[in-house]
């Protein structure tokens, strides 16, 4: 499977050849969809792997870094404090890690309850800041993934304006695991329609669509994604957990 030049980067020349490669299967992707190469955003997800490594990847050119788990979100952040790069916070998210998400990071990606909103809110006003957010949907219907349900949607989307401090940027979404292309894609498809369905109903503003990852980044591009979050293509496997 790896289809990078490096099963696991060790040196920044290494980390730029992964990096190169990964945007120009996102390009190749794009232009196939007769969209532009370049407009796809490649957010590179760096859970697990360690700040030197990262160093390295930031010194091949990432300026953005994406992690699941708030803990070792602010850990890196402060490791890395000196680098400037930009930390996103992917998946859901617990309350009591609001503080530090409203302390760290440069957007969430991950906004399923209002609860989480109204506890954002509350760290971000105390801080003076805003925030970029992405409203994630459970698009597979899998009990595992979280997420809104696609008919809970437009509810918590009329609520957000009444937390000031939260731009709502688009929507993310995690698809299923399958081995059958049309499943994944239908959950790319859904997520679109969600976001096209919010536009028209003066929700959504420009509802950027943040889908994909590594075992499916083409098909998402295929259906329109505006971000992929993409972390074992670049920095090398995950052990399983
Ligand atoms: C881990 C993760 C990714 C990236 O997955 P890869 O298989 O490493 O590309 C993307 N999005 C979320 C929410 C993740 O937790």
């Amino acid at each position: 499977m790896p289809f990078t030049p490096h099963a696991r980067p060790e040196t920044a020349a290494e980390f730029r050849e992964n990096l190169a490669a990964v945007r120009a299967r996102v390009d190749e992707a794009a232009l196939a969809a007769g969209r532009e190469a370049g407009s796809v955003r490649l957010l590179p997800v760096s859970k697990t792997v360690e700040p030197d490594r990262l160093r390295l990847a930031a010194e091949a050119g990432a300026t953005e870094l994406a992690e699941n788990r708030v803990q070792e979100a602010v850990r890196k952040h402060d490791a890395l404090a000196d680098l400037g790069v930009a930390w996103a916070v992917i998946g859901h998210l617990q309350t009591n890690k609001a503080r530090d998400v409203a302390a760290v990071a440069s957007e969430f990606q991950g906004l399923d309850s209002l609860r989480v909103a109204e506890a954002l809110d509350r760290r971000l006003q105390a801080a003076g800041r805003g925030l970029d957010v992405f409203v994630q949907v459970n698009t597979s219907g899998e009990d595992s993934k979280f997420g809104l349900a696609p008919d809970e949607v437009p509810d918590v989307l009329r609520r957000l304006p009444d937390f000031a401090s939260l731009r709502l940027r688009g929507f993310m979404t995690i698809a299923a695991n399958s081995p059958d292309e049309d499943v994944v894609r239908g959950c790319f498809r859904e997520l679109r329609g969600i976001r096209d369905r919010a536009r028209e109903a003066g929700l959504a503003g420009a509802g950027e669509l943040s889908m994909g990852m590594s075992g499916d980044f083409a098909l998402a591009v295929a259906e329109g994604s505006d971000c992929v979050r993409v972390g074992q293509a670049i920095f090398g496997a995950r052990p399983a957990v």
